[in-house]
């Protein structure tokens, strides 16, 4: 985890975590999971230990611009460790059964 400094915009961050985060939930109900707090907790976390970190310093609003062109493959790289994270908390979370 890192840390945030002063609330200053010019902290190096990990853009992958935000990448994964405008993602998470629409692939979790794609996959008709449980969404509940804590299984999108660990998919995000399993599919941030797929993902190679991406850590850029500059303010929130130029990270969407600074990405927009990134290359399909890391996208398409994003959604398949989402997926298959979705998978194995699919398969191994008994904590919450799937609602009717
Ligand atoms: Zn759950």
């Amino acid at each position: 985890m890192y840390q945030v400094y002063n609330n200053s915009p010019f902290v190096p961050r990990n853009v992958m975590n935000e990448l994964v985060e405008e993602k998470l939930d629409h692939l979790m109900h794609l996959v008709d999971m449980c969404c509940c707090s804590e299984c999108r907790a660990l998919v995000k976390e399993l599919a941030m230990k797929e993902l190679p970190s991406m850590h850029v310093t500059c303010m929130s609003e130029d990270v969407h611009a600074r990405f927009a062109g990134m290359a399909a493959q890391t996208q398409a790289n994003i959604v398949t460790a989402i997926l298959h994270s979705a998978e194995t908390v699919q398969k191994h979370s008994q904590h919450c059964p799937v609602q009717k």
